[in-house]
């Protein structure tokens, strides 16, 4: 099946051939995006955790390790890591028989597993809510309206006819993408994602304890950094209703920062009154990244896929650039005036 409308593409080739391998044990490898976020590793989790249950083998593989922020997840601790271990991570992936991609649609988003992926003759899998998805699955499901890929995981176990088999575990980890990639049901929500936490809650998720663990445990450095952010760092162009907030490699030596601590700065910016467009833009030992975001019908996946070889979502999306962090922050605001004036119009000046 596949449905287009000027909004959004969803992709669902018939499952069937799918459901007939998942008949006997399979071993299954299940691979996320580099910087595994909640909806990568609660995507991964709770498929792996559904598919335990029928007897197949199931590893998850992280291109890069998971922010200890997410460590109470079940199981997290036992996903490999390629960064970490590479030959091992390679040789699993040559074994499996089925290979499923979560959250991320195009191969060279996983780095050099993703030539593994490309010549292994594994059954390939695709689940996944971002623009442009890359041909390259047996069986794709890709919806960009979806508010993450756990609710698109919750769509699969009701393809397959299973949510009877959704356990307290399995509704926590598709829980924990639905609330991080909404920001806790402020942005991306359909009527379809309320549909889906109602369900998850019937299975018996903890929504209070699963935000306060999510949200509320930053550390005393990482507040530090965030207040750095925002009186140092932060340069406001009102004009093009767009905030910048860069952060220097000196500034990660000082704050000693680590996977994860940034996340979600990039969002303050948007509590701005008249800001619409948001950009972390950050000094990397080898690139400098961008995280940016928006409001309304202004697409940074637009600014991403032109101009720093990046995507996403519309109102989400990074990209990266090997240049110095000055000359990347000069190109994204050379660019600023004409998205401005296609978005915003005369309002803009
Ligand atoms: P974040 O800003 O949180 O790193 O990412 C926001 C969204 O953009 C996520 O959905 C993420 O998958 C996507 N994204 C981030 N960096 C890149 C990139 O370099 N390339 C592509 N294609 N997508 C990215
Ligand atoms: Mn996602």
């Amino acid at each position: 099946m596949v449905i287009f409308n000027f909004l959004c593409i969803v992709i669902e080739n018939s499952i069937e051939e799918l459901k007939k391998r998942l008949k006997t044990p399979q071993d299954i490898v299940i691979i996320t995006h580099r910087n595994p976020d909640g909806d990568a590793l609660g995507s991964s989790l709770a498929l792996s955790l559904f598919l335990q249950q029928y007897f197949h083998k199931v590893d998850i593989i992280l291109p890069s390790d998971y922010p200890q922020s997410f460590g109470f997840l079940p199981q997290v601790e036992k996903c490999k890591v390629y960064d970490l271990e590479p030959e091992l991570c390679l040789d699993t992936i040559n074994r499996a028989s089925i290979v499923c991609c979560l959250d991320f649609n195009s191969l060279d988003r996983i780095d050099k597993m993703g030539e593994s992926v490309e010549a292994s003759n594994a059954f390939k899998v695709l689940i996944d809510h971002h623009m442009h998805p890359e041909p390259f699955a047996d069986y794709t499901l890709s919806e960009t309206t979806a508010s993450s890929t756990c609710e698109l995981i919750y769509t699969f176990i009701e393809l397959l006819g299973e949510t009877n088999r959704i356990s307290e575990d399995i509704a926590t980890a598709m829980f924990t993408g639905l609330i991080t990639d909404t920001g806790s049901f402020k942005y991306a929500t359909t009527d379809r994602t309320f549909e889906v936490a109602a369900h998850l809650k019937r299975h018996g998720v903890d929504d209070y304890s699963l935000q306060d663990k999510i949200f509320n445990t930053y550390s005393a450095k990482q507040m530090r950094l965030l207040g750095h952010c925002i009186y140092n760092r932060m340069e406001l162009l009102p004009e093009y209703h767009t905030g910048i907030i860069t952060l220097t490699k000196a500034d990660y030596e000082e704050y000693s920062i680590e996977r994860g601590d940034t996340e979600g700065i990039v969002n303050y910016l948007l509590m701005l009154d008249g800001i619409k467009v948001a950009a972390f833009i950050t000094e990397q030992p080898t690139i400098v990244k961008l995280s940016l975001r928006s409001k309304g019908d202004f697409s940074v996946q637009e600014i991403a896929s032109k101009h720093f070889k990046g995507g996403g979502h519309k109102n989400a999306s990074g990209g990266s650039a090997y240049a110095k962090l000055s000359a990347v922050v000069d190109r994204f605001k050379s660019v600023l005036p004409q998205y401005a004036e296609k978005y915003f119009g005369t309002e803009s000046n």
